[in-house]
Formats: C-alpha cells, structure tokens, sequence
C-alpha cells in the first residue's frame, strides 16, 4: 500500500480529513520520507550535512499509546474516536492505520460496554456524565496492556461487573485505572486515580532495559523507532565507562538508563513527579546503581548545577515541542560538557537552540532525523554537539 500512489486519501482512511491526525496520509511512504528529510535539510542543514532520515519497514499501527474520547452524537448514539482537529468535535473512529490494533479492539469493546451497562458519557458542555476518554498503553516486547478510563465523576456503577465484562473480552488486559477527570480542560488525565484491577501501571523492554509505565508518565509511542532513537543518541555521546552524563527531561529515565551501562555516573532530571518516581523503580529493577533522578525544571537544575560547580562531560536533552529555555541553554554552556546530544520532536525550537548553542562554544557534528511517526508531519532529530576548542 505505501508504494501506491494515495491520491484519493479516504480509500486509506476513511476520516482523515476531518480527523487531521495524519497530514501526510496523500503520500506514499517513500514520498513522506523525502519531505521529512527536506524539511529537517531546510532549517538544519546550516549547521551540518543531514545524515538521511531512518524510516519504518512497516509504517502501520505503530502507536503504543491510544486515545478515545466518548461523546454523544445529535441523534445520541454513543460515539468513540479522536478530536477533529483544532475542535472538541469527536469523529467517529472504528480503527486507525497508526494505532495499535488490539488497543482500537479494547476500545470498541468498552464503547459496547457502555451501552449495554448503560453508562452515561461526558458531555463537555454541561461538564456532565461518566465516562470522557479510554486511553490504553501496550507494553510492545512485554504484551502487558494498560487501559485507563478517564470518568468524570468518581462513583462507577456497576464497576465490578464492568472490569469483569471487560476482562471476559480482553483477558490480555493486565491492569485496568480509573482516572477521575471533573475539570472543564482539554487535559485528558485527571489528578485522581484508582486501581481496579493489576499492578496499575504496564512494563515494556527497551533496548535490554525494562521501564516501568503508568497512566501519566511519558513513554515514547514508537517502540521500534525508539529503540533506533536511543541507540543513535547513545552512539553520538561516544561513552567510554569514565563520564559523568546529565539526561535532561528524562521522563521515566530511558536514555539515561540505556546509556549508564557506559556511562560512569547519570544523572536524570524531570519536572513531572510521577515519571521520576518511575524513573527510579526503572532504576533499581535494572539493577542500575550508577544513576540518580531529581524531579525539577530543567532549567533551574542546570542553573543550580552551574552555582555549584558540579562537571558534566556528556548531556543528553530531549525536551517537549516548545524547546529549552535560555536558562538552560546558557546554564549548559556555562557546564560546558564535551558532548551535547539534543534529541527533539521539533526541528524548528531545536534550529532556534542550535543557534544559540554554537554561538556559544559548540559546534554540530551530527544530525539524524528518526521517522518516529509516519504519516503525520512530525519528525524526530538527534543532532550531536561538541564543545570547540577555546
Ligand atoms: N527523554 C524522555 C522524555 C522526553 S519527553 C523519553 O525519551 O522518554 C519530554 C519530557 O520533558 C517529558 O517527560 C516532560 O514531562 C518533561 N518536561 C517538560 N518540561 C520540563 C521542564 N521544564 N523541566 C524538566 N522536564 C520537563
């Protein structure tokens, strides 16, 4: 199917247009590369040649991680999909060539649940009803499957016989969470949480390294790709077993457990506390000693770093969409470590970082655009940075 030409796009998807999730979807695979790659050229390749992007053989129903929110129709039939794009209008969704497929199963499993339970759905607009999103997460190596039902009222009738019924269908589901989201917000996860049934969170393997994963913690939604990801990331940071490495917005501290094995001492920071808390359970069921986590801005604790003099000879970042700030950028170069591998989900913050950064004693030696999610517009950038001489 890739190698066609999809020139009428709703023979692929029947909702793509309206759903918008997949910008891409008029192209075939190859064509969407050869954008990706034009796109990361046009605002990199001022700073060094681009090495060419890593695709997928298999660009299909690569997502981990997915989303439903629940809604009503005019006509009130029960509905399940994702938000047509820039609304809070719910298209219809049975199943999605980027979604895993047993998650789009669970989901539509649940959607009939409701019915027959006779659950009420969220209404946004009167800030009513049960149930507002499912969001379920498959653990790729382990099969572990999490699902999370965002409700926006605490009491769940018929609960237990609901996670029976769901289990009954889907005995591959090995936690079940209820979320508690009763806030007018376009955030899908509430504050509160319960566990119905398992361990409440999901284990996968990464690279030899197994992460524990729960409802809100950031976990990568391109397994396959991930693994590419991080082993290009700790390849660029030429480890030797002597450094000491800082992982910036570490999340559950992936990188930087994949790269303390050659590394001699890590350090992980992040601002969300359930990830750290999970960054270091992932820690210690690695059997990893040399690391440690700290839950804070990252900008602040690479200022506090700077004040107290600590060394850093290799950093990893891989900040959110919107980029680092510059009092963590002007904190780094102040750290001045020997390496810089800057992973990033948007090329056009990480090029306004890269500016700074080689105006300020680094130079680019290396960029590798990853095709972490095919069919849309986003690419993933690993871009290495060495400290020039003074
Ligand atoms: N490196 C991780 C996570 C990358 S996503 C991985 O590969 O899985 C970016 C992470 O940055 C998220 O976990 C987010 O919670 C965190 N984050 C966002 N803003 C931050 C800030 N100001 N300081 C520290 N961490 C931040």
């Amino acid at each position: 199917m890739s190698q066609s030409k999809n020139t009428n796009n709703t023979r692929i998807c029947p909702v793509s247009r309206k759903c918008g999730g997949c910008q891409l979807m008029n192209m075939t695979y190859p064509e969407q590369l050869k954008f990706k790659q034009a796109k990361v050229g046009k605002l990199l390749s001022g700073f060094h040649r681009v090495l060419p992007i890593i695709g997928m053989d298999k660009p299909f129903h690569y997502r981990n991680k997915v989303q439903a929110a629940f809604g009503r129709t005019r006509g009130g039939e029960i509905i399940s999909g994702v938000y047509q794009s820039s609304t809070h209008n719910i298209v219809k969704t049975d199943s999605c060539l980027i979604e895993d497929k047993i998650a789009d199963e669970i989901i539509l499993t649940i959607r009939r649940l409701v019915k027959s339970f006779k659950l009420t759905v969220y209404d946004e607009r009167a800030g009513r009803g049960f149930l507002r999103h499912v969001l379920v997460k498959r653990g790729f190596t382990t099969n572990e499957i999490m699902v999370v039902l965002v409700t926006g009222t605490s009491a769940f009738p018929s609960k237990n016989d609901f996670v029976k019924a769901l289990l009954k269908e889907h005995p591959d589901i090995t936690t079940i969470v209820q979320n508690v989201n009763n806030k007018f917000t376009s955030m899908v996860l509430g504050e509160r949480e319960a566990v119905l049934y398992g361990k409440g969170y999901i284990e996968d393997i990464l690279c030899g390294c197994r992460f524990r994963i729960s409802p809100k913690s950031f976990y990568q939604i391109n397994p396959v790709q991930t693994e590419v990801l991080y082993g290009k990331a700790v390849e660029f940071a030429g480890l030797t077993g002597k450094e000491r490495v800082i992982d910036a917005y570490c999340g559950i501290g992936t990188i930087g457990i994949v790269a303390s094995k050659g590394a001699g001492e890590v350090i992980g920071c992040e601002l969300n506390a359930d990830a750290v808390r999970d960054a270091r359970v992932n820690a210690k069921i690695n059997g990893i000693e040399n690391i440690s986590f700290y839950c804070a801005d990252a900008g602040e604790f690479m200022l506090s770093m700077k004040e107290q003099n600590e060394k850093c000879d290799v950093l990893f970042m891989d900040p959110p969409r919107a980029g680092s700030d510059k009092k963590f950028l002007s904190s780094a170069v102040c750290l001045a470590p020997e390496r810089i591998v800057y992973i990033s989900c948007n090329p056009e913050t990480q090029q306004r970082d890269l500016y700074y950064l080689t105006r300020n004693g680094y130079k680019v030696k290396k960029i590798q655009p990853v095709d972490m999610f095919p069919y849309t517009n986003h690419v993933e950038t690993v871009v290495l940075l060495c400290k020039t001489a003074e």
